[in-house]
């Protein structure tokens, strides 16, 4: 297998401003980085030059305005957009740089260039709506690298899979009306940022094209891969795409200090393989997101990288029932969708 990544410094100049430490600091790439050079992963992996993504690029998927309204606002030193989301005088070019870097490590793997692939970027990009910045994020690198793709003729039909803890609001808004993005979320509920119910499935054009799977806190490895095994992998038979992202956000694990989730280290092996396994092992990038213990995350993206080079990476073997409220809310779901999987097309 050929597997690439990409990362950039300038991912590691973006930092809050003053003395407040914030949860989405730069040791999280460093520690990822750092566990990838010496488990002697890095030398197996192809890196991708990271570049700028276009205007062109943003603008398939943000407001015009919202893009120059941003590019002026970062051009200020350091400040708040929101209680959540900082900028600092490198903002602005790494955020222009973590979209462009998505984008350009999804095509390289679109060209068969690469089997798949990692964007190991900061800042993340799941809660970027069209035309706000919020939770961390500034602008949707995934929301980026789908829209490139389509736009060069290298997908049509993609599968978002969001399994950070979060709801991914900003990809669910871009994506709400096309009917060919399926966009998939595993969250904790009640949770920030609020949105993500079951009932929203999609827009008039697009009905059953967004996949929401909200999960009460406590949830870990049996609820998580009862998820995907009952919901994420019909809705990807469905749907039939030719190329699956992944929103990969590692802030379900069990001690991440944002979240109440129970997922294990093993448990986001299982599901990484579960989701590069159902992608056909290749046509599969995934774009770090969040996740805030640096260790656990180092660890897990560890995972992941030999999980796509083809290693055995220890999974869950136990075959524990999901919890009730799992179960109901898998029920939901597929009262949601489950007609529309099975009707003929
Ligand atoms: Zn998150």
């Amino acid at each position: 297998m050929t597997i690439g990544y990409v990362f950039d410094e300038i991912f590691l100049a973006h930092q809050a401003p003053g003395p407040v430490w914030h949860p989405e600091c730069p040791e999280r790439l460093t520690a990822v980085l750092d566990a990838l050079e010496s488990g002697g992963l890095t030398s197996r992996m192809s890196r991708v030059a990271a570049r700028e993504a276009t205007r062109e690029e943003l603008v398939a998927v943000h407001n015009a305005a919202y893009v120059d309204q941003l590019e002026r606002l970062l051009a200020r030193s350091a400040g708040y957009i929101d209680p959540d989301t900082y900028f600092n005088e490198s903002t602005r070019d790494a955020a222009w740089r973590a979209a462009g870097a998505s984008a350009e490590l999804a095509t390289r793997v679109a060209r068969a260039e690469l089997d798949a692939g990692i964007a190991l970027v900061r800042p993340p990009g799941h809660h970027a709506t069209r035309e706000r910045s919020m939770g961390f994020c500034l602008l949707n690198n995934v929301a980026v690298a789908a829209r490139a793709l389509q736009a060069a003729g290298l997908a049509q039909r993609i599968a978002i899979l969001d399994w950070d803890v979060h709801h991914g609001n900003g990809t669910e808004d871009i994506f709400w009306d096309d009917p060919d993005v399926l966009y998939v979320s595993i969250h904790e509920s009640p949770c920030y940022p609020g949105t993500g119910p079951v009932t929203a499935s999609g827009g008039p054009k697009a009905p059953g094209t967004n996949v929401n799977v909200p999960l009460p806190p406590g949830m870990g490895d049996a609820e998580y891969l009862a998820v995907f095994d009952r919901v994420i992998a019909p809705a990807w038979r469905w749907f039939a795409p030719d190329f699956m992202l992944v929103s990969a956000g590692y802030d379900a694990w069990m001690r991440d200090p944002l979240a109440e989730m129970k997922v294990s280290r093993a448990g986001f092996a299982s599901l990484a393989q579960r989701a590069f396994d159902l992608a056909g092992r290749s046509r599969f990038a995934a774009v770090l997101e969040g996740g805030y213990d640096r260790l656990a995350l180092a660890d897990m993206v560890t995972d992941l990288a030999r999980i796509l080079l083809g290693d055995a990476v220890p999974g869950v073997h136990h075959d524990e029932p999901p919890h009730p409220a799992c179960t109901e809310a898998i029920d939901f779901a597929l009262h949601m969708h489950a007609a529309r999987w099975a009707a003929p097309k």
